[in-house]
């Protein structure tokens, strides 16, 4: 599997201790040794996503600044940010990996999304790019970062050409506060939009009711392409989220999208290090063979409750 990285991408940094730091694909390449590495290319329309007013202000930053509380950058982050939406844009074309930052799923097309309180450590959104660059019709998105992919959402929700499927921790108790199954898209989009809703300390044992759901909504829309916004902090004690998610779930996750192309997003400690070469190993289809986590009856319950509700609404829209 090729792995679009440069050392480019660490030059996005911040002087204080931050958990999105450049040590993040340290760890990372550390997990994926032995895979094929290639080099990015750095592009320069950024507008094809986001506004021209938020573009000029990421290039405008001269030195170490906080864009919010969440979020930092420097005087190299816009061209890190335009080497990162190259290395999504390759990964697309070559099926492989782009292990890039910064990431891009929480970034609007104004900046902060859906009224969320930050950018929550995104500059450009790296999967739309690859979308909007390569004008793809009928492709869908599956985005398995343990946060709801706010800002990749509201740049597709009136867009029926883009299905996208964001499984995360439920937004009640988490960061960025939105993403609930209501949320379906508007107009003709009506439904492309897709949220499935984990409650903490959720485990493998819940993906595995979700994922013949996500296979009976991808088999009847048909996607040209299938690309994962592929977030890894979901996995148990990675440090920014409750769920607890092994392995097994995340090489499920890549089964599901053999041949298909992947971009970095969240991921901070031990999901690098277990969660993306488990991954991995299910895009490229090879025999794996993990061991399961269980979640306990409470947690059970309180998801199926939410499962009903969402199959209620997706019904409408789908056949599962
Ligand atoms: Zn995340």
């Amino acid at each position: 599997m090729y792995i679009v990285y440069s050392d480019k991408y660490k030059e996005h940094y911040s002087s204080t201790h931050h958990i999105e730091n450049p040590d993040r694909l340290t760890r990372a390449l550390k997990s994926l040794k032995g895979e094929k590495i290639v080099e990015p290319i750095k592009v320069d329309d950024p507008q094809i996503v986001h506004s021209e007013e938020y573009v000029n202000k990421i290039r405008n930053i001269k030195g170490e600044e906080w864009i919010d509380a969440d979020t930092y950058a420097n005087e190299k982050t816009y061209e890190t940010a335009l080497y990162a939406l190259g290395g999504a844009l390759k990964a697309f074309e070559l099926q492989g990996f782009a292990l890039v930052r910064p990431p891009g799923h929480h970034a609007g097309k104004n900046g902060r999304a859906l009224n969320a309180p930050t950018l929550g450590f995104c500059i450009f959104n790296n999967i739309a790019y690859i979308i909007k660059k390569k004008m793809l019709r009928h492709v869908a998105i599956i985005d398995f970062d343990v946060h709801y992919g706010n800002g990749t959402q509201e740049i597709f929700y009136d867009d029926p050409e883009v299905l996208h499927i964001d499984i995360h921790q439920d937004p009640k108790t988490i960061f960025p506060g939105t993403g609930f199954p209501e949320m379906i898209g508007k107009g003709e989009a009506e439904g492309t939009k897709v949220n499935l809703i984990i409650p903490p300390r959720g485990s493998d044992d819940l993906y595995d009711e979700l994922l013949p759901i996500i296979q009976a909504i991808i088999e009847d829309f048909k996607p040209a392409y299938i690309i994962f916004s592929a977030g890894f902090d979901g996995f148990k004690g990675d440090g920014l989220a409750s769920l607890n998610l092994t392995e097994y779930t995340f090489y499920n996750l890549g089964s599901l999208g053999k041949r298909s192309s992947a971009v970095l997003e969240g991921g901070y400690g031990i999901g690098l290090e277990r969660g993306l070469p488990a991954f991995i190993k299910g895009l490229k289809g090879e025999e794996a063979e993990y061991p399961k986590e269980k979640s306990s009856d409470a947690v059970k319950s309180k998801f199926f409750d939410l499962l009903e509700k969402e199959k209620g609404i997706l019904r409408d829209y789908w056949k599962i």
